[in-house]
């Protein structure tokens, strides 16, 4: 994603056809979603976009059919099928230990995606602040200019992504409305820990600013990494916009199913926000969500298990082909340098890899404002099965480094 400071409008269109919406010029299509269709196009192993290529789990699967059969099809509820919010206010509890109120402090959504943006509408107005740590993930620098917020970029520092407490300080100010916070994170797979957490609570009660937590990380950590909800640190559960999905810890991304829990009055905003896009999510998969959302302990464990594997096998592979890695602690992306195989930048290494190697992964630069931060960095992705894996060792072998 490539965000523009000033609308570059094609002379010939600006001739002929109406204005476009200057919002909409001022950033391109998805990096990561572009990488998938070249990887399509190239017939090449696709390591960009962060969708499992293996089944997701029978029992969720067959829950959706029964949904289905048993003529779930119309409209669930705006804001979430009952059934579907008592789940999630019930694995929330379980998993983090906070009770929420089912009846005014869920949203379900079209992804974690749709929850992001509908919760950003429902909070800023013209002249407000976000603060986003950077690398971002994609979506948060469309989803501040589509709701009219100016974001406010605080680095994370590499090798462990830590971040400057006085520069994230001076990154709040009377303007600003939220920080966005990813942990586990995407893509550098930093996981926040409670003093960091904390640093980031005490700037927002001096603000009077939310927070929005995207955490659909939360049950790939490794080596012993916690994570934490914002929501749970003294003072940030009414202030905190939660927002989760079905999609990574159920290998169910292409459901669209995802929510937000915020505080009643919060979620009133959400909820009409939500209601005018998209109406609501798809109904037998909210009661899909509910088998999901109950799965015992050891599903958790198994799917952290084996995510550590998966992490470890494509740390070796990358490795063994000459990028150096940042180990991610959580989440199911590697960030890597690609410095020593001499391209001019990211996008250049990027377009060989994919045509003339045959592996996809996504250019850094996606992940910073200014691309020319990002030109040494390139995310693969692990969510992948073992073929899918011995498919990119063997093509990375050719890789030549200078
Ligand atoms: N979150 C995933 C990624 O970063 C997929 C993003 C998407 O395409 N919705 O690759």
């Amino acid at each position: 994603m490539d965000l523009k400071t000033t609308p570059a409008v094609p002379a010939s269109a600006a001739a002929t056809s109406p204005r476009l919406s200057a919002k909409a010029e001022r950033f391109t299509e998805s990096v990561i979603r572009e990488m998938t269709r070249l990887a399509l196009q190239h017939g090449a192993v696709n390591l960009s976009q962060g969708f499992p290529d293996f089944p997701a789990p029978p029992e969720i699967k067959n829950a959706a059919k029964a949904a289905i059969d048993a003529d779930l099809n119309q409209y669930a509820i705006t804001w979430g099928a009952k059934k579907f919010r008592d789940a999630i206010a019930a694995n929330f509890e379980r998993m983090q230990g906070i009770a929420v109120d089912p009846e005014r402090e869920i949203t379900v959504c079209c992804g974690s995606t749709e929850a992001m943006l509908s919760a950003m509408m429902a909070i800023i107005n013209p002249g407000d602040e976000v603060v986003v740590f950077e690398p971002f993930y994609e979506n948060y620098g469309p989803d501040a200019i589509l709701s009219g917020a100016t974001p406010r970029f605080v680095r994370l520092h590499p090798p462990d992504w830590t971040f400057d407490s006085s520069e994230l300080a001076a990154a709040f100010g009377p303007a600003t409305k939220a920080i966005i916070l990813n942990t586990p994170n995407n893509p550098t797979g930093k996981v926040f820990d409670r003093a960091e957490l904390e640093t980031i609570r005490d700037l927002c009660l001096r603000w009077n600013a939310f927070a929005i937590t995207d955490e659909i990380y939360e049950h790939m950590l490794y080596d012993g990494a916690h994570h934490i909800s914002l929501a749970t640190i003294e003072g940030m559960r009414d202030r905190t916009i939660t927002i989760n999905a079905l999609s990574k810890t159920y290998s169910v991304t292409g459901w669209r199913v995802g929510w937000a829990i915020a505080a009643p009055g919060v979620t009133a905003a959400v909820r009409k926000v939500h209601d005018f896009v998209t109406v609501g999510a798809a109904a037998p998969l909210q009661e899909a969500g509910v088998v999901a959302l109950g799965m015992p302990r050891t599903y958790y464990e198994t799917l952290a298990r084996e995510y550590l594997a998966r992490r470890d096998r494509l740390l070796g592979i990358l490795s063994q082909a000459g990028f150096r890695c940042f180990q991610p602690r959580g989440a199911y992306y590697i960030m890597t340098d690609i410095s020593r195989f001499g391209f001019p930048d990211d996008v250049a290494f990027a377009r060989y890899l994919v045509k003339e190697i045959g592996v996809a992964a996504v250019p850094g630069s996606s992940f910073y404002r200014d691309p020319a931060d990002g030109r040494t960095h390139l995310r693969f992705t692990f969510c992948k099965k073992e073929s899918t894996f011995e498919a990119a060792a063997e093509r990375l072998s050719r890789l030549s480094r200078k």
